[in-house]
This record gives C-alpha cells, structure tokens and sequence, in this order.
C-alpha cells in the first residue's frame, strides 16, 4: 500500500514537471519563409511576450525547419502547409504528422470549394490525427498580376467551412481573416459549430479601425438563452482567436496586429478573462485536450 500510495506520488509529481505552463499569447497564423535568421527572430518575440506560434512551414521547408520546431516545442506548433490539389498530400500530411506537427495550413487557393467531396480523404487524415486546420477564406492578395492563374474566392468563402466542421467534429477548424468580408457568415457558422474558429488578420481591422463596434453586430449572442442559439461561453467574442498573418518574414505585424486586436476588443467592452481565452486559453485548452 505504501508503496503504491508512493509511486502515485510520482507519477503526479513527474506529469506536474513535465506539464508545459500555458503561454501569455498563442499566435495561430504565422508563416515560415524559410529563413533561420527569421526564425531567430520569432523566438526572441516570443521569450519577449511569453507567446507561443503555430507555425505554418510549406513542404519545401520541412526538413529545414522540423528540428528547431522540436526543440522549441515551449514556442513552436508546427502546421504544414499543404496544398489541397498536391497529388503527393496525404503522404505529406503523414511526415507532418509523424514530426509532431499539430496542424495543416494555411490552406488557399484550391481548385474545387474547400468542401468539395474530393478533398475529404484529406480531413479524414487530418480528423485521425487530431490535427487543426486553418483556412484562408474571403478576399484574397492577386501578387502578378500578369501572370494567369486558376484562383476563386468564390472557393474559400467562410460558408464552406460549415459542411466540413460537421463531417469532422474533431478537426478544429480556424478560418483566417473572418471571411472578409462575409462577416456575418462567418459568425453565425462558428455560433453553431463548436470546432470552428476565426482569426481576425489581414486588412479587416484596418477597414473598421473607425468602427470597431461594428464587431458587436457580428458576435451580438454574448449571455443569450434562447432555444434559438446554442449555451456558448459569456463572451460570443470568444468564436475568435489571436492571429497576426505574419508572412514574408515581416515580424513588425505582429506587434501591429496585437494593438489591433486589443483596440477592437476594448472597443466592444469584452471582459479581460474573455480577452485572456481569445489571446491563448482557447487555443492552449485545445492543444492540451486528451
Ligand atoms: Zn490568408
């Protein structure tokens, strides 16, 4: 008996230690350029504000990248970026997996709309292994415009996030830039679907920066009992989560984005312990489920 009552003194004490404390800030919408020296950088943002990032790392980068990923597993969540169309995915997918990496994104550009029955081979991987998948959806940046190429919107709109949320129940879906600009759309989806949620980066906040109470007319369902809307936490704000859109190595939004963001937040008077789970709790309760 005592030696029982002692090895269960154990366990609890090894699991405590090795229990990662939770991050002040989850970033879940960094992108890798495949540059160290940006690399480098982030980490240092991130010891500076007790952050963590999900970093999304395109197939080309992987084994560049995978290592340090590991090694700074207080700081990094891998996510690999793949593309729905790559007749190689699912064997990607796999590495990804098999290297500890969490997620798959960011996703864009694909040939069919995101919930096109082809592409469900690719959520079933992702559905078995736990993983999240961020989404691009709405407007999307045309770089060359010289240059012809086989992209839609009308393929990454916020709606088509619904189907694949409901045929996945354990995927955990986040879809960047709130649909811009369906915004409305976006909200309601993530009213009913418990396993989706929004990030707010790309030109959104910058639009509305006049008008930051709009964001009250979007997630307006804060403290609603109704048959009519599913019991959510006190703050429907909590649909959202921390996302800067970092890309290109440009590190400088991201302190641009966390402004942004707490503007926005403060503006619509979301209570500070749902601005805490917006920031990371969510995402960290998340990563951290069994
Ligand atoms: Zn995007």
């Amino acid at each position: 008996m005592v030696m029982r009552s002692a090895l269960l003194l154990l366990l609890t004490w090894c699991s405590l230690v090795h229990a990662q404390p939770a991050p002040k800030l989850i970033d879940a919408h960094v992108h890798y350029n495949g540059d160290s020296a940006f690399l480098k950088r982030l980490l240092v943002k991130l010891d500076e504000v007790d952050g963590l990032a999900f970093l999304m790392v395109q197939p080309k980068d992987f084994a560049g990248v995978k290592q340090s990923i590991k090694q700074h597993s207080n700081r990094l969540v891998g996510f690999g970026e793949i593309q729905l169309d790559d007749p190689k995915v699912l064997e990607q997918i796999d590495q990804f997996h098999a290297a500890g990496f969490r997620g798959l994104g960011e996703l864009s550009g694909p040939k069919k709309n995101y919930d096109d029955p082809a592409y469900a081979p690719i959520y079933a991987r992702a559905e078995k292994y736990g993983m999240f998948v961020l989404f691009h959806t709405g407007i999307v940046n045309r770089t060359q415009p010289d240059i012809p190429e086989d992209i839609s919107v009308d393929r990454m709109r916020a709606t088509t996030l619904d189907n694949i949320a409901r045929r996945y129940p354990k995927i955990t879906l986040i879809g960047a830039h709130l649909g811009n600009p369906d915004y409305s759309w976006a909200a309601e989806i993530a009213r009913w679907n418990p396993n989706i949620y929004w990030d707010l980066s790309g030109s959104t906040l910058i639009k509305k920066q006049e008008d930051y109470t709009f964001f009250k007319s979007i997630f307006w369902w804060s403290g609603i009992s109704s048959p009519h809307s599913p019991k959510g936490g006190p703050s429907a704000f909590e649909k959202t989560v921390f996302g800067s859109d970092v890309f290109g190595g440009e590190l400088e939004e991201f302190d641009r984005e966390v402004e942004r963001y707490h503007k926005m937040l403060d503006a619509c008077g979301v209570p500070p312990e749902a601005q805490a789970n917006i920031f990371a709790g969510t995402v960290w309760r998340i990563l951290n489920k069994k």
